[in-house]
């Protein structure tokens, strides 16, 4: 069982303040998201109201938080860093205040997902301050999974398979899209997840849309469906994983091309290894799709990182020359998509080790025939 401490240690914002320093950046500013949430554990509501983790590159980190958030944060597993909480009341400019605290700064890093509300308020409240993203700070701690968050991963991994298990008790010609998710929805929970991020059940034509969600239409006899599911489990950790099905006996031109992307999938997963670029593992599913002439149907990147957010780095892209590192977390999901007609795709999760990839995800990748 992994707890709070393992995944979200409290060393890391010594480690974080370090790596603010050597990017030459003064401070960090971390409201409610992600970022905040890798660094102190806490998942603070995003509000109206600034609440804001300051990281200076050196000196004394602190918490700006409204006053009737103050007893919220004092129970949050950010009351175990020792930093002090700033209280600021309604009358008061929690911008300026964190302005006056910070002194003269050059740079400050943004965490990514800070609303536009609070970024221009800083930037009134700080004129000279170049912003920059803390992402790119961050990003070298977030891509590099430890121990603990690869095995909450794992966890999220399984927990999804137990989903995808029920798919072909769920999904039967007749009913709709959005009655097989609303299935979906409750066993998503049920198998432990704290909530449901996306249910894609897109049915013949819809499947050729990859991030069709659901609608009102009535899956028919001899349909493929492509089922897409994740959500967020207890530990902030996220399941994201894509099964192909067919409700009967399929097309015959799409039993030919599913074969095509199952190879091309074995295939990127195969090519996972520390110090691979990122690319060479979206090309190895790339050259199997377009050798077999469907190439022009892979309409989208071989995958993204997974951790803390569904999508975050690194990206399994061409362009993406970032050599992989042993624990780093990314999905591997090539598509075929027919407009008009259907589409397919597979994802698992896999994690690079010092051996290679590793897959999270264990339900069986063949085309399964309802
Ligand atoms: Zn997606
Ligand atoms: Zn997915
Ligand atoms: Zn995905």
């Amino acid at each position: 069982m992994t707890t709070t401490s393992d995944l979200y240690p409290v060393s890391r914002l010594a480690a974080v303040q370090q790596a603010t320093a050597a990017a030459g950046i003064d401070a960090l500013l971390l409201t409610p998201g992600p970022d905040l949430r890798y660094v102190s554990g806490y998942e603070a509501l995003p509000l109206e109201r600034l609440t804001c983790l300051v990281v200076p590159a050196s000196g004394e980190p602190f918490m700006m938080v409204p006053r009737l958030e103050l007893p919220a944060a004092q129970a949050s597993p950010a009351a175990r860093l020792g930093l002090e909480f700033v209280a600021w009341d309604e009358t008061d400019d929690p911008y300026a205040m964190v302005a006056a605290r910070l002194g003269a700064v050059r740079t400050v890093g943004l965490a990514d997902r800070m609303w536009a509300l609070a970024s221009l308020r800083f930037r009134a409240a700080m004129p000279g301050a170049e912003q920059v993203l803390a992402g790119s700070v961050l990003r070298r701690l977030r891509m590099r999974k430890s121990p603990a968050e690869v095995a909450a991963l794992r966890e999220a991994g399984q927990a999804i398979d137990t989903v995808h298990r029920q798919v072909p008790a769920l999904l039967k010609a007749g009913r709709t899209e959005r009655e097989v998710g609303r299935d979906l929805h409750d066993a998503i929970l049920a198998a432990g997840h704290t909530t449901v991020d996306f249910v894609i059940v897109g049915s013949g034509p819809n499947g050729a849309s990859p991030h069709h969600e659901l609608s009102d239409r009535v899956i028919q006899a001899g349909e493929p469906v492509v089922v897409d599911i994740g959500g967020q489990l207890p530990s902030g950790y996220c399941s994201d994983s894509t099964r192909t099905y067919c409700v009967g006996e399929p097309p015959a031109d799409f039993a030919a091309y599913y074969a095509v992307l199952q190879r091309a999938q074995e295939a990127a997963c195969a090519a996972v290894r520390p110090g691979v670029p990122c690319e060479a593992v979206d090309a190895a599913a790339r050259e199997v799709i377009a050798q077999a002439g469907y190439g022009e149907y892979f309409i989208h990147r071989t995958g993204h990182g997974i951790g803390i957010e569904t999508h975050e780095e690194p990206y399994i892209v061409a362009g993406n020359a970032e050599p992989l590192e042993p624990g780093m977390a990314f999905s591997v999901e090539p598509g075929i998509y027919l407009p008009g007609r259907h589409g397919a795709r597979i994802e698992d999760i896999v994690v690079c080790t010092e051996g290679g990839g590793e897959r999270l995800n264990a339900v069986p990748r063949e085309l399964i025939i309802i």
